[in-house]
């Protein structure tokens, strides 16, 4: 009996394990860096074709122990099953099917099926008849199909029994020996499970030849030492709710904060340093020496709070991480681990809060079934408990700085009594003034600090104001759309004019997207599409690319567009005029915005300005990498296989 701990030490890179270069970078790319100790104790064993008894828990990448090692055996060139697993549920079935799929996306004409009761039999059978070299699929409709004979598992090579005590609870056990008894006698068959009951035992004494036993222990789950709650959203928004949180959670150390993506991670930063909060944001877009110096930071407590997307924060590893915040909650469970593990690490508690929109209890309940943990629902703490802990933490300050020798006592009291005596005040008076002045940043009286906040810019810009709304016709101030010929006459006419970039006076602040610049620009000011190059978006102004000869005429008329209910102000940008500093890093213009800006003509001649506006990026699959291939949706699943 091979007895593994889970120390990352004796986890040997995926490389040493013996499997085939196409998923070596499969693996790269899906950002596993090494194996869990369950894979690196299985996959070894599995390739070399021997039965196998995996006993660990939950969490800790029993799938790829076992898919890893099946993709690198199959013999891609016949569409026969050659390998079966077997799990519990229509979920896990289909969670199995998904990750074969992505492990297996450089493997060419590689088709997994899952199959399971509830679906179209008609559909299933269909599948079937057209092939697929792996089968996944829950024990009752398994046996259907192979007494139909609509599954033949003559070619079979390799079965698996994926939680095997699970399907023991859910009295699937008979079911499953009859399987086992209509495969192929050679095969090779690994059973795991999180625990190994006597009755699972049995059935792998049964049917498993000679099977390695391999045991992780369990004091290596992470999940457990995690406490989950989430949040319903509801009442008041997120920014507030996550303050309230940072500020009332007593035993908060450092936090993690996931949105989905990398605009939001720069936003969220920006709000929470405003306010005063030690943070940063992390993300794909950030050089790989910007993302270690945060880390770093967030280590040495130069930063308390890290608003991340999931693909920059995989496999960090700082313990005084003490809580994960999923702000946006994310696409799919595996996310969700990914995020939650960031805490409780080297042996500590953490807590992992989810903030949950009414429309998302879906996959809160998703979450719950696949972690197998339940997420406990919490109230945020109202604003006097903040006011109250922040009251404590003031009072626990001034003791402190009472009791530091270094706090120069003597100097300071002297500038105190030449405050007394030149203005005949009281020293509590003085003491309350300067108490005002310390807590201005983070207000001891919460509520106080709504009012300083600036309405969304939805409030301010999105709705046009009361009188318009009544009023018929054209809004008042509009600009004369100009006539026919006039656009016709203003198209081509700078044709083979170099492009500039031209100053816009509303920015993301303001609510505007790239789509209504162009709309703004082709259908008002008349200029044809492709005159319109790459547009950034700033918080309080934007830049566009356009022709450089515009007559002072067109400018002007530009200039005088209404959108959002406010002129373009377009104006050539000075040479100089960089984009405001970022108080995070990123020093271009954001890059989410790539999917409007128009390469090709205008995006690849070098010009001035460019400096300022550094080049863009290819859009990396970054936010997602296996994306497109490995959403877990049942929907999108089924659709999928219903294509092939
Ligand atoms: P189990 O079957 O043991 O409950 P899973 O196979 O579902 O665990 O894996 C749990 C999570 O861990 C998944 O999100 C999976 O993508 C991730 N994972 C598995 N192996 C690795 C690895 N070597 N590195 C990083 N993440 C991994
Ligand atoms: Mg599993």
């Amino acid at each position: 009996m091979t007895e593994a701990s889970s120390s990352p030490a004796i986890s040997s890179p995926f490389a040493q394990l013996g499997l085939p270069a196409e998923l070596l970078a499969t693996l790269a790319e899906v950002g596993y860096e090494t194996p869990s100790p369950i894979q690196a104790a299985c996959i070894p064993h599995l390739l070399a074709g021997r039965d196998l008894l995996g006993e660990a828990q939950t969490g800790t990448g029993k799938t790829a122990a076992f898919a890893l090692p099946i993709l690198a055996r199959l013999d891609l060139s016949s569409p026969r099953p050659q390998a079966l697993v077997l799990t519990p549920t229509r979920e896990l079935a289909l969670q199995v099917a998904e990750a074969f799929a992505k492990y297996a996306h450089r493997l060419r004409n590689f088709h997994v099926l899952p199959i399971y009761g509830g679906q179209s039999m008609v559909i299933q059978l269909r599948q079937l008849a057209r092939g697929a070299h792996v089968i996944v699929g829950t024990p009752g409709r398994i046996m259907d199909h192979i007494e139909r004979g609509s599954l033949k598992l003559d070619a079979l090579a390799t079965l698996v029994l994926d939680e095997g005590d699970e399907m023991l609870r859910m009295g699937f056990i008979d079911d499953v020996e009859w399987i086992l008894e209509h495969t192929p006698e050679n095969r090779q068959t690994a059973l795991f499970s999180a625990t190994m009951p006597a009755a699972i035992r049995e059935v792998a004494h049964r049917h498993l030849r000679e099977p390695e036993e391999i045991r992780i222990r369990a004091a290596t789950s992470t999940v457990a030492k995690i406490r989950q709650c989430y949040w319903t959203v509801r009442g008041v928004d997120k920014l507030d709710a996550l303050t309230r949180i940072l500020d009332a959670e007593e035993r908060l150390d450092a936090a993690i904060v996931f949105v989905r993506t990398k605009i939001g991670t720069e936003e969220l930063a920006n709000k929470l340093a405003a306010r005063g909060y030690a943070a940063a944001a992390l993300n794909g877009d950030m050089t790989q020496g910007l993302r270690e110096r945060v880390i770093e930071q967030l280590k040495n407590g130069a930063l308390d709070i890290v608003i991340a997307t999931d693909v920059a924060a995989r496999g960090i590893d700082v313990p005084r991480v003490s809580h994960v915040i999923n702000y946006d909650i994310p696409y799919d469970t595996e996310a969700y681990v990914h995020r939650i593990g960031r805490t409780g690490r080297a042996g500590r508690e953490g807590v992992a809060i989810l903030f949950v929109a009414p429309r998302e209890r879906r996959m809160l309940k998703t979450i719950e079934r696949a972690t197998r943990q339940p997420i406990e629902a919490i109230a945020l703490p109202t604003r006097e408990d903040v006011s109250t802990l922040r009251i404590s933490q003031f009072k626990r300050k001034v003791l402190d700085t009472l009791a530091n020798p270094d706090a120069a006592p003597d100097f300071f009291t002297g500038v105190i009594d030449e405050i007394v005596e030149e203005n005949d005040l009281d020293a509590r008076e003085i003491a309350a003034a300067l108490a005002y002045l310390v807590q201005a940043e983070r207000p001891l009286r919460t509520g106080e600090d709504d009012s300083q906040e600036p309405p969304t810019p939805a409030r301010r810009y999105d709705r046009p104001p009361r009188e318009e709304i009544f009023t018929t016709g054209a809004p008042r101030e509009r600009a004369p759309r100009p006539g026919r010929e006039e656009i016709l006459a203003r198209r081509g006419a700078f044709a083979d004019s170099k492009p500039r970039r031209y100053r816009i006076a509303l920015g993301r602040d303001h609510g505007i997207t790239p789509k209504e610049i162009v709309g703004a620009l082709a259908n008002e000011g008349g200029i044809e599409g492709r005159f319109i190059g790459q547009i950034d978006l700033f918080d309080d102004f934007s830049t566009v690319e356009l022709p450089a000869d515009l007559s002072a005429d067109l400018l002007a008329a530009l200039a005088r567009i209404l959108v959002r209910h406010r002129p373009l102000g377009l104006r050539l940008t000075d040479e100089n005029e960089s984009p405001p500093a970022r108080r995070f890093h990123s020093s271009g213009p954001r890059r989410d915005e790539r999917p409007f800006t128009k390469p090709g003509r205008h995006a690849d001649r070098g010009h001035e300005s460019d400096r300022a506006f550094p080049p863009r990026k290819k859009p990396s699959r970054d936010e997602y990498p296996g994306a497109p291939k490995g959403r877990k949706h049942a929907k999108t699943w089924e659709k999928r296989q219903k294509k092939r």
